[in-house]
């Protein structure tokens, strides 16, 4: 880390005392502080990335990051913390890419321990994230494996807590969408590979992984912007979505007495690779994100921060919401 980059207050520079003794403690850290804080500048968010008309693109499900264009940005040059997650152990389900991978890079900045689930065919992205956590001299443990069968799902809570030695954050972030213009274009095995993957996995892994969260612990699930208005050719997924903002309230309500907070991230249009594998058809994904009031699809690397504040132990009084990044539509 260089000086630029040290957070703006650390303990030592608030130090131990009191009175007289802080506000000369703290004045000359100030002092340095402004000095070493970089200028950020004002950006226009609307002008951050990419515009549509995006570049049609389709890859074989589940999709790499690595093989699309433009390459999504996860954060892997611009994320930077500042201890938020010291010491924290979570495990991030589709951490390989998109919201995933955007928040296993944020949490191994802001100094947690982090394992990964993914696809087993996505072991290009997942290897990138492994050695950008581990770059953070933080632990990074890889586990592959399909989220649609129970038996995995509990194997990956335990091999987690092998890798990492506790778990105090769990994000249920995986998610199945391809797109059918019909409700008779959905097989049925279609529709229980999204629910599998939607809804039953959570429930599977967060049942495995609640005996060993101890207060203090939370559990984060990504929902869609599409929970509260659904696509018309999202029929299945759109569904699980709101299902899966109903879990994060109800679980709310029965973990708080427990000390475990349950929050949720409702995105809206994000460039990842569920859109380019089955998730949006050619003339959605050309237009991506160009409806909302930002004018373009957003990131993954937008939501990275998101999904560290509703861990961060100082967000305490959050739990049972859903946060929104939208680019102004969506309603969370
Ligand atoms: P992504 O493709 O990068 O991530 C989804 C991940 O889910 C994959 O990387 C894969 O690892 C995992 N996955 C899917 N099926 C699996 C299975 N059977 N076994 C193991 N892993 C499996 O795309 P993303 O957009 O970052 O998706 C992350 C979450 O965000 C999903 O829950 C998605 O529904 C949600 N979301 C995405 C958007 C968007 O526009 N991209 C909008 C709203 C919500
Ligand atoms: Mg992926």
């Amino acid at each position: 880390m260089t000086a630029s980059e040290k957070p703006f207050f650390t303990r030592q520079h608030i130090g131990g005392s009191a009175g007289v003794g802080l506000a000369a403690s703290v004045a000359p850290a100030l002092a340095q502080g402004a000095k070493s804080m970089k200028d950020q500048g004002l950006q226009n968010p609307a002008d951050k990335y990419p515009k549509p008309p995006y570049k049609k693109q389709s890859q074989p499900w589940p999709g790499l990051a690595s093989g699309m264009e433009p390459r999504p940005d996860h954060g892997e040059t611009s994320y930077k913390g500042s201890g938020r997650l010291a010491g924290r152990k979570a495990l991030i389900t589709g951490g390989d890419s998109g919201m995933g991978r955007a928040a296993a890079i944020a949490y191994a900045r802001e100094g947690a321990d982090v394992a990964i689930n993914y696809f087993p065919t996505e072991e290009p992205d997942a290897k990138e994230v492994i050695d950008l956590i581990k770059a953070e001299g933080r632990v990074g443990v890889a586990i592959p494996g399909d989220l649609r069968d129970e038996k995995f799902c509990q194997e990956l809570v335990a091999r987690a807590i092998d890798g990492l030695g506790s778990l105090d954050i769990l994000v249920c972030n995986a998610g199945r969408q391809q797109a059918h213009d019909s409700i008779l274009d959905i097989s049925s095995e279609d529709f229980d590979a999204t629910t599998k993957t939607n809804i039953y996995a959570p429930f599977w892994i967060i049942k495995a992984a609640l005996p060993h969260l101890k207060p203090g612990s939370v559990i984060i699930g990504t929902t869609s912007e599409q929970a509260y208005d659904p696509s018309p050719d999202l029929y299945d997924y759109a569904q699980t979505k709101a299902a899966t903002m109903n879990y994060i309230k109800a679980l709310a309500k029965q973990l708080g007495p427990k000390g475990i907070r349950v929050n949720g991230v409702a995105p809206g249009p994000i460039w990842t690779p569920l859109q380019v594998s089955g998730g949006a058809s050619m003339e959605k994904l050309e237009k991506f994100g160009g409806q909302t009031p930002l004018g373009r699809a957003g990131q993954p690397a937008e939501l990275g921060s998101i999904y560290v504040q509703l861990a961060a132990a100082d967000a305490s009084y959050a739990t049972g919401q859903v946060y929104g990044s939208a680019g102004g539509s969506g309603q969370p």
